[in-house]
């Protein structure tokens, strides 16, 4: 059974242009099913649709942004439209492509603390919840530092971890290293590796074709709103 399912989904954006007309639809027919555990990158050119897509993995679309949506999308078998964003929030973790303003903390720690209270985590629990995050993302050196002057992979780390002590089953990241240099970038994709590999689906925005080479299994092509290709790096690649 698969962990998410989209079946025909075509979405436009509420709002109008000025001249009263209804933009392109962002997302076009897009049918995909994902498996527990599958590492799956998404590649396409800017106004693709790749975020709208992970808008609606993490159930932002319908519940955050309105407009026309048909098609269906499950999560772990519900649809979207039928649960609020925060059951949907339980099954999947996403880091928005802005973390600055998703975070919400100034010291490491506290960023982690947040979502777990805000999630009712027991108390006795969120110490070793927080310390085996840290460990897993491989920042537990960090765990007392101000935000602030973290360098841009720390910080994207944190915002990995912060997602990821709330035991998503999917996290979905919307180009994490995207103000990366490739060192920390793969220092960033070392750790999604090491996140599924303790069983989270992870899902991936990224551009950069070597990263989504070394350690995606699947790719995912988007173009002007449609999935184009959908296949194993070397498949999806050939075509390129
Ligand atoms: P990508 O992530 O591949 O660059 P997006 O999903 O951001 O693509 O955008 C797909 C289309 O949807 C584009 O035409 C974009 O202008 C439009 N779009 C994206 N976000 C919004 C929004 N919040 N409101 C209106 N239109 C949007
Ligand atoms: P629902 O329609 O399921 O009741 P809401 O739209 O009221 O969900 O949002 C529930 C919570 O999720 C709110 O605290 C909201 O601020 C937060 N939220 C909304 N959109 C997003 C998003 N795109 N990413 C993360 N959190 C969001």
């Amino acid at each position: 059974k698969p962990i998410i399912e989209m079946s025909h989904v075509t979405f436009r954006y509420g709002g109008t242009t000025a001249e009263g007309e209804q933009g392109p639809a962002a997302l076009r027919n897009v049918s995909l099913r994902i498996g527990e555990g599958e590492f799956v990158g998404v590649i396409g050119p800017s106004g693709a649709g790749k975020s709208t897509l992970a808008s609606v993995l993490s159930g932002a679309i319908p519940h955050h942004f309105r407009g026309e949506l048909f098609g269906s999308t499950l999560v772990d078998g519900r649809d979207t439209c039928d649960v609020t964003l925060t059951d949907i929030s339980r099954v999947v973790g996403s880091v928005l492509q802005d973390i600055d303003a998703q975070m919400v903390a100034s010291v490491v720690e506290d960023e982690l603390l947040f979502g777990l209270e805000n999630f009712g985590v027991p108390h006795d629990q969120i110490e070793d919840c927080i310390a085996r995050t840290l460990d897993t993302v491989g920042i537990a050196s960090l765990r007392d530092r101000e935000i602030a002057t973290l360098s841009g992979g720390q910080k994207q780390k944190v915002a990995i971890a912060a997602i990821l002590a709330m035991r998503p089953r999917v996290l979905v990241l919307d180009e994490p290293t995207a103000a990366l240099d490739p060192a920390s970038s793969a220092l960033v994709f070392d750790t999604l590796r090491k996140v599924r590999e303790e069983g989270v689906t992870v899902v991936v925005i990224e551009q950069k074709v070597a990263l989504l080479s070394e350690y995606c299994d699947r790719i995912l092509v988007m173009g002007e709103g449609s999935l184009v290709l959908d296949g194993t790096p070397r498949e999806v690649f050939a075509h390129a």
